[in-house]
């Protein structure tokens, strides 16, 4: 997804709307050793713009495996739902933690299907979380 048409003033706004982390997983940008990707909430495959309110912040990971999806299976249900919209909906109310803070839980069906997609409890993902919490840098207060 290339983004060399966002200016460095957009992005700098769209990190701080951020808060300086990924949208779905909550990664925060200083505990990753590469910058967070600006990515297209609706990706510009499917007819998104460049346009702030199209924009979120996304760590590599949730990026890649968002890729163009727009919509997920609920595991439940099993229906395609929209996936989450960080910029439009709440976190919390979507998402948990487990209670060991390293996975991710959907509590919607667009969380469950979020999840899923974006491959949110990856083996890689669930080990760095590990680490967070050793360190005490996690789960984050949202
Ligand atoms: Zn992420």
């Amino acid at each position: 997804m290339t983004t060399s048409a966002i200016s460095s003033a957009l992005r700098a706004l769209v990190a701080q709307q951020a808060g300086h982390r990924c949208g779905y997983c909550l990664a925060r940008q200083e505990y990753v050793p590469w910058p967070l990707e600006i990515e297209h909430i609706v990706p510009v495959a499917k007819g998104g713009g460049n346009e702030v309110e199209n924009l979120w912040l996304a760590c590599r990971s949730c990026n890649s495996f968002k890729g163009v999806q727009t919509e997920g299976i609920d595991p439940f249900a099993g229906q395609n739902v929209p996936l989450f919209h960080p910029r439009n909906q709440l976190w919390t109310e979507h998402f948990g933690w487990s209670e060991s803070g390293e996975l991710i839980v959907g509590l919607s069906s667009t969380g469950r299907a979020t999840v899923i997609a974006l491959q949110m409890n990856n083996i890689v993902a669930v080990t760095v979380r590990r680490n967070w919490i050793a360190a005490g840098w996690h789960p984050p207060q949202v």
